[in-house]
């Protein structure tokens, strides 16, 4: 079994999004465009609320999923379906805003630390215009295996035979936090099919004989198998894999499509207040 190694380093660059938050993104930089079928990953962490108190007022998305998870903090999300998310710590969002979304993401605390991830996994073309879904997990729901060395939290795909909260046919995503001790290991079979990346968020890890340093990305090459092992202050990472859709990605801003005439049409019916076709029915707030 080949063993998969680093195929690419990429440090986070940190950035301003939203009204003004601080994030470290890695997918979706000059350095990785894209990691098929992975649009976007941006690492939010601060406890300077200046840093992220801004929040995200009311933007629109099309043409794919954004798959939020919280580690420390506190959320509020509103969306043109009716949804009203409440994320807090351990908690996840997975939002499918396929033909359109306009929603809003605001933090619901002054102080304190705000933790998480915001990764964007596209559609195919078959389901970029289809009607949109939204998903959340609070922290209790969201599956943990734990190991002599390793706390392994699943949140997509499948680990150890528990299944995570969110299945995604197209993709087939496997989304995993694992927090190992001090010079632990940790592996597991990874079919070759599957891109696959590692984001080291604390601590600092060796993986492939490797150092893979704290807020750095870690383009997996092929194999069929992954390990890693922490470095003597422990580590965190998240481990994620998906199979490519192998279409062409044209993306502006918030709308990510197949052609530049569908980016225009999403403009178009951004202007003309046409983005959202499917709104729920309202559910009183
Ligand atoms: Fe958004």
């Amino acid at each position: 079994m080949t063993q998969r190694t680093i195929r690419q380093r990429v440090p986070a660059v940190e950035i301003t999004e939203g009204a003004g938050v601080t994030v470290h993104r890695s997918i979706g930089t000059p350095a990785l465009k894209n990691l098929d079928p992975f649009l976007m990953l941006d690492h939010f962490g601060s406890d300077n609320p200046d840093e992220y108190i801004a929040g995200f007022p009311e933007h629109p998305h099309r043409g794919f999923i954004t798959f939020t998870y919280m580690l420390d903090g506190h959320m509020e999300h509103r969306d043109s379906m009716g949804n009203r998310g409440d994320l807090q710590a351990g908690g996840a969002q997975w939002m499918k805003a396929a033909s359109g979304v306009i929603h809003s993401e605001m933090p619901k605390q002054t102080a304190g630390l705000m933790r998480g991830f915001q990764l964007w996994i596209n559609l195919p073309a078959r389901e970029k215009m289809a009607d949109p879904a939204y998903q959340e997990f609070s922290a209790g729901a969201i599956a943990e295996v734990v190991l002599e060395q390793a706390r392994v939290r699943v949140l997509a795909g499948a680990f150890e035979g528990v299944r995570g909260v969110i299945d995604d046919p197209a993709t087939d995503v496997l989304y995993l936090d694992v927090a190992l001790a001090a010079s632990g290991q940790f592996g597991l079979p990874l079919d070759d099919g599957r891109n696959a990346f590692v984001y080291v968020f604390e601590g600092d890890a060796r993986l492939a004989g490797e150092a893979l340093p704290r807020h750095t990305l870690a383009v997996l090459g092929k194999g069929e198998r992954f390990e890693i092992e922490a470095g003597a202050d422990g580590t965190s990472f998240i481990l994620v894999a998906g199979r490519p859709i192998g279409e062409p990605v044209v993306q502006y801003g918030p709308f990510v499509m197949n052609t530049r005439e569908e980016i225009e049409q999403a403009f178009a019916d951004y202007r003309d207040g046409k983005l959202v076709r499917k709104r729920a029915a309202m559910s009183g707030h």
